[in-house]
């Protein structure tokens, strides 16, 4: 087994029974011997292969993130062109290097109806929420409004795990171990019709619900205290909730009215996930600052950006005294080969337009997921573009969700890669994040390994 030196290729049957002295990010410390681990060794196109040989349909992007397949030429000499010339150099203090000048022109640009000015990078997306939480806090001091502190976000709603992200996160799982978390986070509900306070299934009924519990909230704390209201366009993490379609744009109305940021993480969404170039511009809105990571890269290197509107950067720019100097940022903002990859990921999203075939893709897997919603365990599924999820339940009449603790997700999973699919279990939920490059057939594919998988093991 090649358990040292660097570039060794690993074969199938490798690290079967190797020692593990990392620990998995979300999840148990230590890990019960007989469940399996799956260890990828290489990826092509939309598939990947594990130890034992197996070739997968990569249902699961990565995480959300393998947007443009992997193992792409063009990505590849992107980033060997740029470690050829320079690998890294730092940008504070006014130093810089071409790639990132390239990358900021091709974001404001792609976003220029969004109306976006400027961009802070970082490496993920933990990093790209931190940044547009400070930097909102920032934009109120340079405004002077410094009590302008506060943030609301959703239930459900998932920002990474930095401690501001954590704080705004609507899943007290996070919480739990990490507290205390930063004082000015306020949740409220999802526009979920599926499981909502109101038990409403009516979506214009749900939206009237939710935005009379968003004006209560800002009358409550006094809009002149709240910084801003973050969210996802469409909730990943938490189950892909896929809003009303009038949500967004009267949520925005509302904000406007109080004079409230709108930040979006489109740290899932962005780059075409659900069919448009942004999430948030399928639903009608321009965010005053956007989150990037995942997509924009396409998980060939970690790079993050946050993009700032108009109102925002100029508002900084301009601002008395200290609050239009930029003290955050990290060693590796902008790193060079990072743009570098960014830039030939970007260019086969428009060339292939990727947003383009999630949209027609993603029709073909909602489609044929509705058939598995004749099995008992499934109570819904839903999605927008290529992502989406099968909601498991107890009771399909009451929606009661399964008790995550039978680990039915994690063995429908199992079974589904036993059918030669890659989907992630997430608690009470099957998540389906394929690349954004998929076939129809291939969408086919993912529904008859699920369905196989639901009918072996529930
Ligand atoms: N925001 C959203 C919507 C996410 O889904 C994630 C990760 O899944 C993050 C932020 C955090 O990104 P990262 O894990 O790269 O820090």
């Amino acid at each position: 087994m090649p358990l040292t030196g660097t570039g060794t290729p690993v074969e199938p049957g490798d690290y079967v029974n190797a020692t593990k002295r990392f620990w998995h990010p979300m999840g148990p410390s230590t890990s019960d011997p007989k469940s399996e681990t799956l260890i990828i060794i290489s990826g092509d196109g939309n598939h990947v292969t594990d130890t034992e040989g197996n070739l997968l349909l990569d249902g699961v992007g990565g995480l959300w993130n393998v947007n443009v397949g992997h193992n792409r030429v063009e990505v590849k000499a992107a980033i060997h062109a740029q470690l050829d010339q320079l690998a890294y150099y730092q940008m504070f203090d006014g130093v810089a290097h071409p790639r990132v000048y390239d990358l900021a022109d091709r974001i404001t640009g792609m976003f220029a109806k969004e109306d976006m000015h400027r961009v802070l990078f970082g490496t993920n997306g933990s990093d790209a929420i931190e940044t547009a939480l400070k930097l909102a806090r920032q934009y109120w001091i340079a405004a002077e409004q410094p009590a302008r502190t506060r943030f609301l976000s959703l239930r459900n709603g998932y920002h990474g795990l930095h401690i501001g992200g954590t704080s705004i996160g609507g899943n007290a799982v996070y919480h739990y171990n990490h507290g205390p978390l930063l004082p000015g986070a306020h949740l409220l509900d999802a526009p979920w019709l599926y499981r909502n306070p109101w038990d409403s299934r009516d979506p214009v009924e749900l939206t009237n619900h939710l935005i009379r519990q968003l004006e209560e909230q800002i009358e409550f704390l006094g809009p002149q205290t709240i910084a801003a209201f973050v969210a996802e366009p469409v909730q990943g993490a938490g189950g892909v909730i896929v809003p009303p379609d009038d949500y967004w744009r009267r949520v925005r109305e509302v904000l406007d009215r109080h004079d409230i940021l709108l930040v979006a993480d489109e740290v899932v969404t962005g780059f075409g996930r659900t069919g448009n170039i942004l999430g948030s511009r399928g639903w009608g809105v321009a965010p005053d600052i956007l989150c990037f990571a995942k997509g924009i890269t396409a998980g060939y290197i970690p790079l993050a950006a946050t993009v700032f509107n108009g109102r925002v950067s100029k508002t900084i720019e301009n601002g008395p005294g200290f609050s239009n100097v930029i003290m955050h940022g990290y060693t590796y903002s902008g790193h060079p080969t990072a743009c570098a990859a960014a830039l030939a990921v970007l260019d086969i999203v428009e060339a292939e337009d990727l947003p383009g075939n999630a949209a027609r893709v993603g029709e073909v897997l909602l489609e044929s997921m509705r058939d598995l919603e004749r099995h008992d365990v499934v109570g819904e599924t839903r999605g927008k573009g290529l992502m989406a999820a099968v909601d498991l339940v107890a009771d399909k009449r009451t929606h009661e969700p399964i008790d995550p603790a039978t680990g039915l997700a994690q063995r429908i999973a199992a079974q589904a890669r036993r059918e030669g699919v890659v989907v992630r279990p997430a608690g009470t939920k099957i998540i389906i994040s394929p690349p954004l490059t998929l076939t129809g057939d291939e969408a086919r594919t993912i529904v008859r390994a699920l369905d196989a998988a639901l009918t072996a093991v529930a």
